[in-house]
């Protein structure tokens, strides 16, 4: 079977990262760290094993915090643009959380459950009933 690549990076584009293994499993977050973070709604996180995941591009620089959860998760990012890129666990190690906004190609992530329900905001459900714009708001 062909090995999938996936690759991704930064906004500005001096980050690029490649990842050569499984998609393992996304799932939404509703924390109120991932909502700071990402400055929206949620954030989608997509776990991959990070002995096949490396940076090809650039430097990420790094945030640590303690999480809602009590342990604490870092956060990599492009120091340039300030993209958020992927999230670290020393419980977890073998693994990274990438986000899924930063695939080149983030329509193979399916995500499977959600997180912190409890902290989720009611506007990370978009009504089926708000006008929609096939591109900016004020055009069709
Ligand atoms: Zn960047
Ligand atoms: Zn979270």
């Amino acid at each position: 079977m062909k090995k999938l690549q996936f690759v991704g990076g930064c906004l500005c584009g001096n980050v690029r990262y490649a990842y050569s293994g499984p998609i393992l499993d996304a799932n939404y977050c509703h924390c109120t760290d991932c909502r700071r973070v990402t400055g929206s709604a949620f954030n989608v996180g997509v776990r991959i094993r990070a002995a096949e995941f490396i940076i090809t591009q650039g430097e990420v620089r790094e945030f640590t915090k303690q999480g809602d959860s009590g342990n604490s998760l870092t956060r990599h990012f492009c120091g340039n643009c300030g993209s958020p890129l992927y999230t670290s666990s020393p419980l977890h190690d073998d693994f990274l959380f990438i986000k899924a906004g930063s695939l080149d190609d983030s329509s193979a992530i399916v995500p499977t459950d959600q997180s912190w329900i409890s902290s989720a905001v009611s506007w990370a459900n978009i009504s089926p009933d708000l006008p929609q714009h096939q591109k900016e708001s004020g055009q069709s």
